[in-house]
């Protein structure tokens, strides 16, 4: 599955916001039990408004979202990249995960300390940041220092990475995150391979007061600026109002929002934002027994989109039966879509585009 990492210093909300995704009626739904992995390991339905059209149109018994894994992060204060804190480790899991949600505090509460002594999310980014970039600084040199080696014995690889490393030192002794090196497309794989902190996409996390939950506040708006100026995503959230959505039943959250004037819970909002951000999209397959939406990263072929159900179905893979997620709602289902013509076959190399409505047909 795709991992997201809940980072930031103490006191920002991380643990408030991690309690309410993963507390939330959303996260338990459908079926499968809730489950914590490790205390700081949640898993997540990722919100879809389509997916409940579908099951109606398609009569199916029950309906299951797609999901995503939150990894709360603690442990990242000024100074651990040189051990402060929990340094390592949590370095360690941070290299694990596939995107960064940054929780960044932009409320004021005098009863909250902040470890900086003052509200600045602009400043804090760049604490974590700079940490980051020092953690990847280090890790880089070691590793060149190891391939000097293996580049006098000829190994091929060795020459590839030392490259790809030599370009991300450069940015970084520039005061640069390794995100904004050119990576060239048949570059990537060795590139993620390289795990480098900095180089993992980031969604900065507003949290700010319950008031301020809608439109966002002054702090927010700072954050805002910086996102945008480095290409980054961000969201307002209220961590605390969160986590009291997250304890309320389906017909009491609606009411606790409409009363709020916010349309959706922010974890919604949060939740997608990540799954964007890790270049996933969604496919759904629909039928008597269940709704079902699968994830894929963007540009994935049908037999491998296949693959994410049953590794059979990606191996005996012959075709794809293809309606897109508006002709299957306009026509009323897959009949219908084969009565206007909305009906496709597609084969192997068929790109999945989001919300196809797919039926896969596999030798066994
Ligand atoms: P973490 O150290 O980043 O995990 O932070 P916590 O989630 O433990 O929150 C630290 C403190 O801030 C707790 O006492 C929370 O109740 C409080 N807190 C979190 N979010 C908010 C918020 O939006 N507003 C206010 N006033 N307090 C908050």
């Amino acid at each position: 599955g795709f991992k997201m990492g809940i980072v930031g210093l103490p006191n920002v909300g991380k643990s408030t916001l991690f309690n309410a995704l993963t507390r939330t009626a959303a996260a338990q739904a459908a079926n499968f039990p809730f489950c914590t992995i490790e205390p700081n390991v949640g898993d997540v339905a990722v919100p879809d408004d389509r997916l409940q059209k579908l099951a109606e149109i398609g009569k199916s018994r029950e309906v299951i979202p797609t999901r995503m894994t939150f990894v709360d992060i603690a442990g990242l204060v000024r100074g651990a990249s040189k051990g402060e804190g929990l340094g390592n480790q949590f370095l360690a899991n941070i290299r694990e995960v596939d995107a960064i949600a940054h929780v960044l505090r932009c409320f004021e509460d005098d009863d909250v300390t902040h470890v900086e002594g003052k509200i600045d999310p602009v400043a804090d980014a760049e604490t974590i940041e700079t940490e980051l970039m020092i953690a990847d600084m280090d890790s880089i040199e070691k590793r060149l220092a190891n391939l000097s080696r293996k580049i006098r014995g000829g190994e091929k690889d060795a020459v590839e990475q030392d490259k790809l490393l030599r370009r991300a030192l450069e940015a970084l002794e520039a005061g640069k995150p390794a995100r904004t090196v050119d990576v060239a497309e048949d570059e990537q794989k060795n590139w993620r391979m390289l795990q480098l902190l900095t180089s993992k996409p980031v969604l900065f996390v507003c949290n700010v007061e319950e008031s301020s939950a809608g439109e966002g506040n002054a702090l927010s708006a700072r954050v805002a600026e910086m996102a945008a100026a480095q290409g980054a995503a961000h969201v307002v959230i209220s961590a605390q109002i969160e986590e009291e959505i997250s304890q309320l039943d389906a017909e009491e959250a609606e009411m606790f929002l409409s009363e709020m004037g916010l349309e959706e819970p922010g974890l919604d909002r949060l939740i997608r934002a990540g799954y964007a951000l890790l270049g996933l999209h969604t496919y759904f397959t629909v039928g008597p027994k269940e709704a079902r939406a699968w994830t894929i990263p963007k540009g994935t072929l049908a037999p491998q989109a296949a693959g994410v159900i049953h590794g059979d179905f990606e191996r005996g893979f012959i075709r794809a039966e293809t309606v897109a997620y508006p002709d299957y709602i306009a026509c009323n289902g897959e009949a219908g879509a084969k009565e206007a013509g909305k009906f496709r076959i597609e084969g192997k190399t068929y790109e999945v585009k989001d919300g196809d409505v797919l039926h896969f047909l596999f030798n066994t």
